[in-house]
């Protein structure tokens, strides 16, 4: 399958030396692998690239370096100053030498044997670090390396700068990616020609070698033609992956799935409202789309509260009035598990056998579930990731709804989509991101939407109010008067930067805090609790027992629980307006009066005020996602951090829009032109293919 080329680079990391089991763990940290790889391999190395470099390339006589600035100097070795025995604070000094002046290596703690064996006496050796002056003396500390002469070429003398974890040593780490590239293979071109040249973009290969063995700083700013040409390709891989896969969509002819409307008839008498016209225009989309006769791919946008569920349960429904099965799959367990107890009653009513499938149903129970499943005698499938593992068969999956997308990356919405019979499912997937044209585009291509434009009727606007840290006890108290009422109150707690660790720490300390201040009923959602106890917590929060929920941001999503009328954002000037707008819309659902409280640090900067002035302002998510790019710059929105999106690996970060748009038209053409990529480009294109692991959309293009 994969061109034998390439084979070096999808050998695991450990293959290359200095790469054992401990270095392998470290390096599972440091680098990004796409979804499904646990083990890194030389080609994660590859797209691990470089944020900056030391430059070694000063190369001074001894009286010439200039103190304070890194330096490369070669110099003969005098004579070993090892500090008295029983002192460990005095350093071991090393007096060195070149026609010019004195140099004194300088060591603390050092192993007497290693620095003895690095520095023999009476040799030269080129040592590399930073110059210092320490009284009338030059010296440099722990040189970074200590090279012999006929090793020179050892020495990086512009060493790039890798994002690191901690216990990762940058020696190790720079020795393993100069082993991945040299594993690079050259590859055929499969830009075009004009293009790079109008770009001035290097090929393939030098592009990485730039970024890893650079000879010029520049290459590894950010922007530098080699990280575009890297990113181009990558966007290009993306852009063709899913014209691909789109025209397999449109090339299979896929079952027109029509139902009779019986069992929908019923899940509606059930309904305790009536759909909003959005909710029935959407549906009737759908339904159009899965009677065609070709598969379906469709985007069902509407902002949180909208309904998107019920839409999605009547579309699944329409599947079983046909006698085949529907699936939904849900980013979190937490999620999942709501959708099938809410789904449930409904289900009931309609007579739909509806099955559970999470991480955490195992042994018996699953292998019962999967032999319903397999015989048709579950009708729906709610779960979560779980449901791609390759046990899992449908008897005849004719429709899957992935809900909150952008949680999963394209290979696994592929992965989902084909477990459909015949080659593949009708597929609905659902947001509550108002996603932005690009950034579709980037998931995509091109594919239907439908929206929800109204909210369900009845709802209740939202106050938000920002208020200074300052104010927190008064805004407890106020909280405490409510909570008398019957009110609930979701508590978020802030983001924190670097670790999951801390973020816990202080929803801890929260928790505390209001469990004294308010009594009893304060509980607590974490992402590190098993999913039995946060299960248990979220029920007793929908069930009541619990007033106060506090919560890292685990609750972004989807969760419902209609009582809920407070919403606390601690910090809440780190979230994007996206993610505030998204917990925002856990409340608001019921029939009391709401709340979102945006509590912030001071003082705020100038974007961060205006962040928190737009939630005042709407509550519309379409408004609040434009502002959102606005103030943010597409570049972020297409890297998808905030979402923890891994799928790109070049191509997130930086803002390559224009590129992007660039990549979809050169995709456009080129499948165009060579649909089956059999020319010389193709050739090439379906390596860069293989390079960005779209082996997905390779199969599907073989079957088409
Ligand atoms: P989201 O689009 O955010 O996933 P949900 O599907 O969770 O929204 O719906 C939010 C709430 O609105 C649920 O309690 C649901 O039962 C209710 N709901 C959905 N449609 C309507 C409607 N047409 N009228 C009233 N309530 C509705
Ligand atoms: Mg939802």
């Amino acid at each position: 399958m994969r061109p034998p080329e390439l084979t070096p680079l999808f050998a695991s990391a450990d293959v290359l030396k200095g790469v054992g089991p401990h270095v392998m763990t470290l390096l599972k940290k440091a680098l990004r692998m796409p979804p499904g790889i646990t083990q890194p391999r030389v080609i994660d190395l590859l797209w691990h690239l470089p944020t900056g470099v030391i430059d070694r390339r000063a190369e001074p006589t001894v009286a010439a370096a200039i103190p304070g600035t890194i330096a490369t100097l070669k110099v003969r070795i005098l004579k070993h100053k090892a500090p008295p025995r029983g002192n460990t604070k005095a350093p071991y000094k090393v007096a060195t030498e070149d026609e010019t002046g004195r140099l004194d290596l300088v060591f603390f703690r050092a192993q007497r044997s290693f620095v003895e064996r690095q520095l023999p006496v009476g040799e030269e050796r080129y040592v590399s670090g930073r110059v210092e002056r320490y009284g009338e003396t030059l010296q440099m500390a722990h040189p970074d390396y200590i090279v012999a002469p006929e090793a020179r070429a050892d020495l990086p003398l512009l060493e790039p700068v890798y994002p690191m974890t901690a216990g990762l040593s940058g020696k190790v780490l720079l020795k393993a990616e100069r082993q991945a590239l040299d594993r690079a293979p050259v590859l055929s071109e499969w830009q075009n020609a004009p293009w790079l040249k109008e770009r001035g973009w290097p090929s393939f290969h030098d592009a990485l070698r730039r970024l890893h063995h650079p000879d010029d700083a520049a290459d590894v700013s950010a922007g530098s033609t080699p990280l575009q040409r890297l990113a181009y390709d990558e966007l290009l891989a993306n852009q063709l992956a899913l014209g691909i896969v789109r025209e397999s969509f449109k090339a299979q002819r896929g079952r027109p799935v029509k139902g009779d409307g019986r069992l929908r008839e019923r899940i509606a008498t059930a309904l305790p409202f009536s759909l909003t016209n959005s909710q029935r225009t959407a549906l009737k989309e759908i339904e159009a789309d899965m009677g065609a006769p070709r598969r379906m791919l469709r985007l069902l946008q509407g902002d949180v509260g909208s309904g998107k569920t019920v839409v999605a349960l009547l579309a699944m429904t329409t599947a079983v009035e046909a006698g085949a099965q529907a699936a939904l799959m849900a980013p979190t367990e937490v999620l999942a598990r709501q959708h099938a107890e809410t789904i449930a009653p409904l289900a009931d009513a309609a007579g739909l056998r509806v099955g559970l499938l999470t991480g955490r149903e195992k042994g018996r129970p699953r292998d019962e579930l999967l032999g319903r499943l397999a015989s048709g005698e579950i009708d729906i499938l709610i779960g979560t990731h779980a449901l791609f593992q390759d046990d899992v068969v449908f008897h005849d999956l004719a429709f899957a709804v992935i809900d909150e997308q952008h949680r999963f990356g394209v290979h696994q919405r592929l992965a989902l989509q084909t477990k459909g019979g015949d080659g593949g499912a009708n597929m609905l997937v659902m947001t509550a991101t108002p996603i932005p044209r690009t950034l579709l585009m980037t998931h995509y291509g091109d594919l239907e939407v439908s929206k929800l434009t109204e909210k369900p009727a009845g709802r209740k606007p939202i106050v938000t109010k920002q208020i200074s840290n300052t104010l927190i006890e008064k805004l407890i108290a106020r909280i405490k008067a409510q909570l008398a009422e019957g009110a609930q109150v979701y508590w978020v707690c802030p983001l924190i930067e670097s670790s999951d660790v801390s973020d816990l720490a202080a929803a801890e300390e929260r928790h505390a805090h209001l469990t004294q201040v308010l009594g009893e009923g304060v509980g607590l959602l974490h992402g590190g609790m098993n999913a039995a106890a946060k299960d248990a917590t979220m029920a007793a929060f929908a069930d009541g027992n619990l007033k106060v929920l506090v919560a890292t941001t685990v609750i972004e999503v989807g969760v419902n629980v209609p009582n809920a009328n407070i919403m606390v954002i601690e910090h809440a000037e780190r979230f994007g307006l996206a993610q505030l707008h998204q917990l925002r819309g856990r409340v608001g659902r019921g029939s009391r009066e709401s709340f979102c409280m945006l509590l912030h640090a001071e003082p705020l900067t100038k974007t961060a005020q205006e962040r928190l002035a737009m939630m005042e302002e709407t509550e519309d998510g379409f408004l609040i996602a434009e502002k959102d790019l606005e103030l943010r710059g597409g570049g972020e929105v297409l890297g998808a951090r905030q979402s923890g999106d891994a799928e790109f690996r070049v191509a997130g970060g930086a803002n390559y829009a224009e590129l992007l748009s660039a990549a979809h038209d050169d995709a456009r053409m080129i499948l165009a032109s060579d649909p089956s990529l059999t020319t010389a480009r193709g050739e090439a294109l379906r390596r860069l293919l293989y390079l960005f692991e779209c082996d997905e959309a390779i199969r599907l293009f073989r079957a088409a």
